[in-house]
C-alpha cells in the first residue's frame, strides 16, 4: 500500500464505529445494522468498513431535524453562515492530506486527483465566504409614482443533495457550501459506493457546527442507495434535489420532482469530445487527449469519449495516441508512478467489457486493445487496460457514455462537419477544440458551434474550475452547480413593491374610483 496506513488515515478523520453508525441517522445516533453497507476499495478489493443503512423512521427523524435548524439558520445573517463555511474549509485544509487519501483509495482515483478534490472543496468554501456578502437583488424604477421596487432572494429551506461516486466529496461540497451560504440546510445522500468518504466530511462538518453553537441539522448525511435516493426526490418536504449520476438516475428524479413541483439541478451523463483540427498544436493535442480519456480511468463525468480529428493530420496524431497509450502505468493510485487507477466494482468492468464487444460488433477497430488485468497488484479484479477505437460516429456504442476509459476516434473534413458529429449525441457536457486559428476556436463557441455547457479552447474537456457555473445541456440534465450565479438555483426570489405615497395608483394606469 506504498507505506500508506490506511487504519492510521481513518483514524486521524475520526471513522471510528460511533460515527458509522451516526452516519446512518446523524441526528438519533440510530443505525439499521442488518441493511449494512460494505465499502469494498477498488484499490486491492479490502473492506474498509461498513455502514448502517439509514432505516424510513431515522430518514424522517433526519429530516425533521433538517427543517428545525433551518428555522434558526435563515434567521442567521449570511456572512455569518460565510464565516461557518470559511471555518469549515480551514479545517478541510487541515484534513486535506487524510482526506484525499481515503478518496483515493475508496473510490480509486490516482492521489494526486483525490488531493484535487479536496483543493475543489476548499476552493469552494473561499468562493462560498466572498458570496456570503453578495447575493444581490436588482432594484427596479416603478411606473408609479411614490412606489420603490425590487427584488431580495430568500433560501429555500431543505436541499437534497444526491451524489454519484466519482467525485464522492467535492460535487456535495459544490452544493452544500453555496446551499449554506444562501440560508438553506442540506440532507446529503452519497452514492453507497462510497460512504466512508462522506462519514470523514460530517464528521469534519459536525465538528465546525458544534464549535458555533449551530445545530446539525443544517447539515445531514443519510446513507442507502437507489430507494433512500427515491425517498429524497419524492419527499416534498425537501424544496430542492441536486442530483448528480447517471441519465438513467436523473429521469427518474425529474419525473419525481416535478410531479410535486419541486426544484431540481441535474448534472448527469456526458459524452465528450475534443475536435482536433489541422491547425492545432498537437502536443497540447496529445497531453489534453491522453488525460482526458484514461484520468480517473474514464470515469468522470468530463472524461473524454471522443476525439474528432481532421483528416490531414489523423494518421499521424494516432501513431502518436497510440505510442502514449504504451507508455501508460496502470496500477495502485496511491502510487504517484502510476497514471491509471482502478474501475470503481465488477459491473463497471463487465460494461467496460460490453461496450467493447459492443463496440466491435458495430465494426469498430482496436487500435490499443482493451482488456482486464490480472496478477500481482491487480488483485481487487477491477483493472483495465485504457483502448482505443476507430469508429464511425453514428456507432450506437459512440453515442452512449460508457464509464470506463474507452477512447473513440474518428475522422473529419470540414469544421462543420466536426461540429455536426460532435453534437449529434444525446448528452451535452463538455467540448473542446484545439486549434491557433481563431476563425475555427470563434466559430465552436459561436451559436452554431458546439451545443454543450462547456466549450473549450485549447484546454482538454475534462475537469473545471469551480469560479464557472458547472453543468450541461440535453440529457446532462441543463443543471448548473458551483460558481458564477448558479446559487440563484438554491434561492428563492421575491418582488417588492413598496407604496409611500398617500395614493394607490394601480398599474397599467388602471382606475378604480370608489
Ligand atoms: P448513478 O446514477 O448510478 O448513482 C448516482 C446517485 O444516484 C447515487 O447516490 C445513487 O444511489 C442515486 N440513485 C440511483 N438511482 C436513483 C433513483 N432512481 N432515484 C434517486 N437516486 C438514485 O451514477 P454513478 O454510477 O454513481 O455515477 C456515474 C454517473 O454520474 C455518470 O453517468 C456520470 O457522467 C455522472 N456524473 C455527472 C456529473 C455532472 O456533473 N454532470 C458529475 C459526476 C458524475
Amino acid at each position: 500500500m506504498n507505506d500508506i496506513n490506511i487504519a492510521a488515515v481513518l483514524k486521524r478523520l475520526s471513522i471510528k464505529p460511533k460515527n458509522l453508525a451516526w452516519s446512518t441517522g446523524i441526528i438519533n445516533g440510530v443505525s439499521n445494522e442488518e441493511e449494512g453497507i460494505d465499502s469494498i476499495s477498488p484499490v486491492d478489493g479490502k473492506l474498509i468498513a461498513a455502514v448502517g443503512q439509514v432505516s424510513p423512521e431515522d430518514y424522517a427523524n433526519v429530516v425533521a431535524q433538517a427543517t428545525k435548524a433551518f428555522m434558526q439558520w435563515r434567521d442567521t445573517p449570511s456572512p455569518q453562515r460565510g464565516e461557518i463555511v470559511r471555518q469549515f474549509g480551514e479545517e478541510l485544509r487541515k484534513h486535506k492530506q487524510d482526506l484525499g487519501t481515503l478518496v483515493s483509495y475508496e473510490m480509486g482515483k490516482s492521489l494526486q486527483e483525490g488531493l484535487g478534490e479536496v483543493q475543489e472543496m476548499i476552493d469552494i468554501c473561499d468562493f462560498a465566504t466572498g458570496l456570503s456578502r453578495q447575493l444581490y437583488g436588482l432594484t427596479m424604477q416603478s411606473e408609479r409614482q411614490g412606489h420603490r421596487m425590487y427584488e431580495q432572494w430568500h433560501p429555500l429551506g431543505v436541499v437534497g443533495i444526491i451524489s454519484a461516486f466519482n467525485f464522492p466529496v467535492a460535487v456535495w461540497s459544490w452544493n452544500a457550501a453555496i446551499a449554506w451560504v444562501c440560508g438553506n440546510v442540506c440532507v446529503w445522500k452519497p452514492s453507497e459506493k462510497t460512504p466512508i468518504t462522506a462519514v470523514a466530511c460530517q464528521a469534519i462538518i459536525v465538528g465546525v457546527l458544534a464549535k458555533n453553537g449551530m445545530p446539525e441539522g443544517i447539515s445531514c448525511l443519510v446513507q442507502g442507495g437507489r430507494s433512500l435516493g427515491e425517498r429524497l426526490a419524492g419527499d416534498h418536504q425537501v424544496a430542492l434535489i441536486s442530483a448528480t449520476g447517471s441519465t438513467r438516475m436523473g429521469k427518474s428524479v425529474a419525473v419525481a420532482v416535478a410531479s410535486r413541483l419541486g426544484k431540481s439541478i441535474l448534472e448527469l451523463g456526458g459524452n465528450n469530445a475534443i475536435i482536433i483540427t489541422q491547425h492545432a498544436d498537437l502536443d497540447v493535442a496529445l497531453l489534453a487527449a491522453v488525460f482526458g480519456a484514461v484520468g480517473t480511468a474514464g470515469q468522470r463525468c468530463t472524461s473524454t469519449r471522443r476525439l474528432i480529428v481532421h483528416e490531414a493530420i489523423y494518421e499521424r496524431f494516432k501513431e502518436q495516441l497510440v505510442n502514449a497509450y504504451s507508455q501508460l502505468r496502470i496500477g495502485n493510485p496511491l502510487d504517484e508512478n502510476n497514471h491509471v487507477g482502478p474501475l470503481i466494482d465488477h459491473d463497471a468492468v463487465a460494461n467496460y467489457m460490453e461496450a467493447i464487444a459492443r463496440c466491435k460488433s458495430e465494426g469498430g477497430h482496436f487500435i490499443v486493445e482493451g482488456e482486464v488485468l490480472g496478477g500481482e497488484g491487480y488483485d481487487s479484479g477491477c483493472y483495465v487496460q485504457p483502448c482505443i477505437a476507430e469508429v464511425m460516429p453514428e456507432f450506437q456504442v459512440v453515442k452512449t457514455e460508457t464509464f470506463a476509459p474507452i477512447l473513440y476516434i474518428m475522422k473529419y473534413e470540414t469544421l462543420d462537419k466536426a461540429i455536426r458529429i460532435q453534437n449529434n449525441v444525446p448528452q451535452g457536457l463538455s467540448s473542446a477544440i484545439m486549434t491557433l486559428n481563431i476563425r475555427e476556436a470563434e466559430h465552436f463557441l459561436s451559436a452554431s458551434g458546439s451545443d454543450c455547457g462547456i466549450a473549450n479552447v485549447n484546454i482538454g474537456t475534462s475537469g473545471a474550475e469551480i469560479g464557472g457555473a458547472f453543468g450541461g445541456e440535453k440529457e446532462t440534465g441543463g443543471g448548473r452547480e458551483s460558481g458564477s450565479d448558479a446559487w440563484k438555483a438554491y434561492m428563492r426570489r421575491q418582488t417588492n413593491t413598496i407604496n409611500y405615497s398617500d395614493k394607490l395608483p394601480l398599474a397599467q394606469g388602471i382606475t378604480f374610483g370608489l
